[in-house]
């Protein structure tokens, strides 16, 4: 029986890891399962699937997680602190699910205890990439990629010699607004930005679809988990996501992966991790499709790319920043406090704001630093949002 964590496991990514591990009940022991104020969803789910504990991350929710799962032998716990203990209990492969900067200390405890780590959580590597590979290193524990695009280029470079990689090219749907005029994009309101094209994700990664900062960030995930150096990756817009990524060798071959858009295939491939077993997904008819359309990014619609490099060539805890000023941009977009394009503007200022500020964003990689330098960036784009003159 494996033993499985999933943190994170009442959202998108969460559920559909359970849909998959709720076919094979033999095969899987479900140690932990965490969530957040969806407490039937969470409770539902670990009594359904046996789990030992379910936690939620909000101390006030404990009572009403207890009350749900009477009688079930499920046990319940609430906190961050609950999050980490329950991402430490021995289990083989940790699905790291949760959205934000708040998924790093979790995934770091699943990771110290030497399980799999199932990545879906880029912030983790945004904040504190190297970090996170040295004590994965440590732990000689294995951290598998589940973002579409980085499942996909970690598919294409099997039995290759990374070295040889001349380019990784990431394909971006463009999202909600790519063939929006561009000043429109100065009234688009958080609903019309939360849908996508393509994909079924959570409200938050939807919207930053829309505004790129979701490919700014796995343009960094990139970097940290295959050490290539920035001006090796690439990301193209292909509005049909059906190719994920693509990956051009030194001798001029460039392998795509193609496949549905459909995270269970992310999903599946690192729970079968090193084989391939069959998954329920469509399976692509090319003649049906016809036809893939490819494009440049453009940098006035998508001001996140520009600022991704800025961070890859800045260094230091930039990345910890960068991640920290866009979750507090898009909760002010989210609340209708900050227009869209203004998202892009509170990262920007927050990036320079940090210049003056060597003792935060120089300091060396600890754990301590990177919590310091995430605060320190939500203070001064709570700042910026509160000062802005043209509200
Ligand atoms: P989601 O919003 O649907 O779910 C997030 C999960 O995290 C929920 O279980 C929620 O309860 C929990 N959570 C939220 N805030 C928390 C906090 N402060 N502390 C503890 N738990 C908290 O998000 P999602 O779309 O499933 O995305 C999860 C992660 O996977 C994100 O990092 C996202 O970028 C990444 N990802 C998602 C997709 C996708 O298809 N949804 C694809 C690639 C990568
Ligand atoms: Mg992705």
């Amino acid at each position: 029986m494996r033993r499985i964590s999933i943190l994170g496991a009442t959202g998108s990514v969460g559920q559909s890891t359970i849909d998959l591990i709720a076919r094979e009940p033999d095969r899987f022991d479900i140690v932990a399962l965490t969530g957040g104020r969806n407490i039937a969803r969470l409770a539902e789910d670990a009594k359904r699937l046996g789990a030992a504990v379910a936690v939620t991350a909000h101390d006030e929710c404990l009572d009403d997680l207890r009350e749900a799962l009477t009688g079930s032998g499920v046990e319940a716990a609430a906190g961050p602190r609950a999050l980490c203990e329950a991402a430490a209990r021995p289990a083989d492969w940790v699905m790291s699910a949760i959205v934000g900067a708040a998924g790093l200390e979790p995934g770091l405890a699943a990771l110290d205890q030497g399980a799999t780590l199932a990545l879906a959580n880029k912030e983790t590597l945004v904040a504190a990439g190297p970090l996170v590979m040295n004590r994965a290193a440590r732990a000689g524990a294995t951290i598998l990629p589940v973002d579409s695009e980085h499942s996909a280029a970690f598919q294409c470079l099997a039995g290759e010699d990374p070295a040889q990689v001349e380019r990784l090219i990431l394909t971006a749907s463009g999202g909600a607004f790519r063939d929006w005029p561009l000043e429109r994009l100065a009234h688009a309101t958080p609903e019309q930005a939360a849908t996508h094209p393509n994909w079924a994700m959570g409200q938050r990664i939807t919207i930053d679809s829309a505004s790129m900062f979701n490919k700014a960030l796995e343009v960094i995930e990139a970097r940290e988990f295959f050490g290539l150096p920035p001006d090796r990756i690439e990301v193209l817009l292909h509005p049909e996501s059906l190719i994920h990524a693509l990956v051009g060798h030194a001798d001029g071959a460039l392998m795509a992966h193609l496949g549905p858009a459909d995270m269970r295939h992310a999903i599946g491939y690192a729970l079968n991790w090193p084989e391939r077993a069959e998954l329920p997904v469509a399976r692509l008819d090319l003649a049906e499709i016809g036809a893939l359309t490819f494009r440049r990014p453009d940098a006035e619609r998508y001001p996140a790319l520009d600022l991704a490099r800025q961070v890859m060539a800045r260094g230091g805890l930039s990345g910890a920043i960068f991640n920290a000023a866009k979750e507090r941009a898009l909760d002010a977009f989210i609340a209708c406090r900050l227009p869209f394009m203004a998202m892009a503007d509170t990262v920007a200022a927050v990036l320079d704001r940090a210049e003056a500020d060597a003792a935060t964003i120089d300091a060396e990689m600890t754990l301590e630093n990177i919590l310091h330098a995430d605060a320190m960036a939500r203070h001064w784009a709570d700042g910026y949002i509160l000062h802005r003159t043209d509200r």
